[in-house]
């Protein structure tokens, strides 16, 4: 049996003549010979007003109700679906999470997948021909229906193609694949063909919003073949997939930027063992995510440290470390009007000059960088916020992203 993967999110559900244009991407797939495993998302829209109105009906909707409530705009899409499949003389059945059932912990909102019965999957083919199923949630072993996250979607396909022996999965959406930069942003931004799981976690971490980022990291894991498609033509996606060696000889693939940054700095910080961990646990206590974290060399025993969190985090993190800087009687500074701009390829593993190309860039610009973070294949700037267009595009010139490779 040949099975394959395909997932389709809100926009093209949103109604009849789009979910003809999905049947006409089952239908063909079906004539391939492929048994298909559908995944759909809620009608575009449909997630937020549920959450909209839960908080009409509570200050504070209890969470196992919300995922209750958040998992019925996915129930609607796959048995309207389904029906319009056995309509048209395809032997098609819907499937929620609780049926299969897609197994997960309780952190209700957020919950993450244990395991997903294959069994149940290869018996329920054995009667059909597609399988249409509820994305992004799952259920407890209590029995307690969870979601995934936003854009959890994406996970629930992968991770179903991951149970599938790791089957290809197609993620179909309405822009034609990953490209190496926001095409909103940078009108020469170009799709790429390829991309690396790698790679693809750096720019979905940081705004490039194609794929949920757990979609990524599951992928990576189980090796799925994912493509990133258009439900509304036929051309080639991205295929995200491992690195190879022709993705080395590429320098940078990407340019990816995130706007929601807010920069935290504590000055003069007594430069003694346990500052760092006293100021990062208190953090890590109360779920404040840190992205950029740098310190500065010490000067007179004093040192500088500043990080950045989401920027709706910025108050609540402040507040946390409030108490441990007057009790080192130092000072902080705060801004919320930045943004990181990263510059993503593998090939940087092996290749220099990609830092000093980046900072020459932006300085040609007379853009500031206000910090700088790096890894193995990303090195990322912050900046002003007002200069992230600018900086994009002129990254986006410098490495020649327009350019194939030849
Ligand atoms: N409907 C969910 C959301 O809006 C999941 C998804 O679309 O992937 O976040
Ligand atoms: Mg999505």
């Amino acid at each position: 049996m040949r099975i394959l993967v395909q997932k389709f999110g809100g926009t093209s559900v949103s109604d009849i003549d789009r979910l003809k244009m999905v049947r006409g991407k089952v239908c063909a797939e079906l004539d391939k010979g492929y048994k298909v495993l559908v995944v759909l998302s809620a009608r575009s829209g449909k997630t937020n007003k549920l959450i909209e109105l839960a908080g009409r009906w509570a200050k504070k909707p209890d969470p196992a109700e919300l995922d209750s409530l958040l998992s019925t705009g996915e129930q609607a899409s796959i048995v309207l679906f389904s029906m319009m499949l056995k309509d048209s003389g395809i032997r098609a059945k819907s499937l929620l999470g609780w049926q299969i059932p897609i197994l997960t912990d309780d952190s209700f909102g957020m919950a993450r997948i244990l395991s997903i019965s294959k069994e149940y999957i290869l018996k329920a083919f054995e009667d059909n021909d597609v399988l249409v199923v509820a994305g992004f949630q799952g259920v407890t072993k209590d029995g307690r229906i969870t979601t995934l996250g936003r854009g959890g979607s994406d996970t629930s396909a992968v991770a179903l193609a991951a149970a599938l022996d790791s089957c290809p999965c197609d993620i179909y959406t309405d822009v034609d694949g990953v490209y190496t930069t926001d095409p909103n942003l940078c009108s020469s931004a170009r799709k790429l063909d390829r991309v690396s799981y790698d790679e693809m976690l750096e720019m979905a971490s940081m705004g490039a919003k194609v794929l949920q980022i757990r979609s990524v990291e599951f992928s990576k894991k189980y090796n799925v073949p994912v493509q990133v498609r258009s439900t509304f033509n036929d051309h080639p996606g991205t295929l995200v997939t491992q690195e190879d060696a022709m993705m080395e000889s590429v320098l940078v693939s990407g340019i990816a930027y995130d706007r929601d940054q807010a920069r935290i700095t504590l000055c003069d910080l007594p430069d003694r063992p346990g500052v760092s961990a006293s100021v990062f646990s208190a953090l890590a206590e109360n779920g404040i995510v840190v992205d950029m974290i740098v310190q500065t060399a010490s000067r007179n025993g004093v040192t500088d440290m500043s990080f950045t969190v989401p920027k709706k985090s910025m108050e609540d993190a402040t507040a946390i470390v409030k108490p441990l800087v007057d009790s080192f009687g130092v000072g902080i500074d705060t801004a919320t009007n930045v943004a990181k701009v990263s510059v993503i390829g593998v090939g940087m593993r092996n290749h220099s000059g990609v830092a000093s190309r980046t900072f020459d860039a932006l300085f040609r610009e007379n853009i500031n960088i206000l910090m700088i973070s790096t890894s193995e294949i990303k090195i990322s700037c912050l900046i002003e916020e007002k200069y992230v267009e600018l900086a994009v595009r002129t990254l986006h010139d410098t490495f020649e992203l327009d350019k194939t490779a030849e």
